[in-house]
């Protein structure tokens, strides 16, 4: 399929919003990155993370406090001058069963669909999300697809799906890293799963010194997803379109 340069195909600017869903305090910039630093300063990009809030002590172990994660954000969010929310929706690996004391993920990652016992926070998220398009006009989405499988990622894009209507339009972002290491899932997405197809790509060239620079600033994370400095840089090198790096976006229907 041959990939469009999202900027020349989708003019931004006819839209009164556009967002992008971000579960966690890193994704919208790791995915999406390269195109926030090209819409540097626009008014009308906001980041929405849906999964910042903080669970309830002690913090499950080997885990970083979202209070830090959130500080990381806003530094990034005020670099790249974008509205930003971070919404108090607990990160899967701290959500527990209802009525209970166990944790409803022991592993978070490579799932192709949520655990039954997610379905209030599923409910929620939606009743969130269309809340929120609802006031707004005429409004582009920027989801994650899921790539890799990670929970928070799979319901963002179930519920997103959800939000497409007349005024609303959604786009997929490639999940970053994890997508450099599973390029074989796409066009095979964990959400064909579900019905769905990929049916156009476009592509924003990206300037890889900025990006790995907002990258680096959620220091937190750095040493759990990078071995080194050489290897973040060659993730964000992973897909190239006329060989200069670029971030790859998706729009996606049900299959016929
Ligand atoms: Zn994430």
């Amino acid at each position: 399929m041959s990939s469009q340069q999202l900027l020349n195909a989708i003019n931004l600017s006819e839209f009164e919003k556009v967002i992008i869903l971000s579960p966690h305090l890193d994704d919208a910039v790791y995915s999406c990155g390269g195109l926030l630093w090209q819409l540097k300063d626009s008014c009308n990009v906001h980041v929405i993370t849906t999964n910042s809030g903080d669970p309830s002590m002690p913090l499950r172990q080997g885990h970083i406090a979202p209070a830090i994660r959130r500080k990381e954000d806003i530094l990034v969010m005020q670099k790249i001058g974008c509205q930003f929310l971070h919404v108090g929706f607990l990160d899967a690996i701290f959500r527990r069963i209802d009525g209970s004391l166990d944790y409803i993920y022991d592993n978070i990652i490579g799932l192709d669909k949520p655990a039954a016992e997610d379905q209030l926070y599923q409910e929620a998220l939606a009743t969130f999300l269309k809340k929120i398009t609802h006031q707004m006009g005429k409004s582009l989405i920027f989801s994650p697809m899921a790539i890799g499988g990670h929970v928070d990622h799979l319901i963002t894009a179930l519920v997103s799906l959800g939000l497409e209507d007349g005024q609303t339009t959604v786009l997929f972002y490639e999940d970053w890293p994890y997508v450099a290491n599973n390029l074989q899932q796409i066009p095979k997405t964990p959400l064909s799963k579900y019905g769905l197809e990929l049916s156009a790509s476009y592509h924003c060239t990206i300037d890889p010194e900025a990006k790995q620079s907002l990258v680096r600033m959620y220091e937190s994370q750095l040493s759990t997803l990078f071995e080194s400095d050489a290897v973040l840089l060659k993730n964000i090198y992973f897909r190239k379109v006329e060989d200069k790096p670029v971030e790859q976006f998706w729009k996606l229907t049900k299959k016929r």
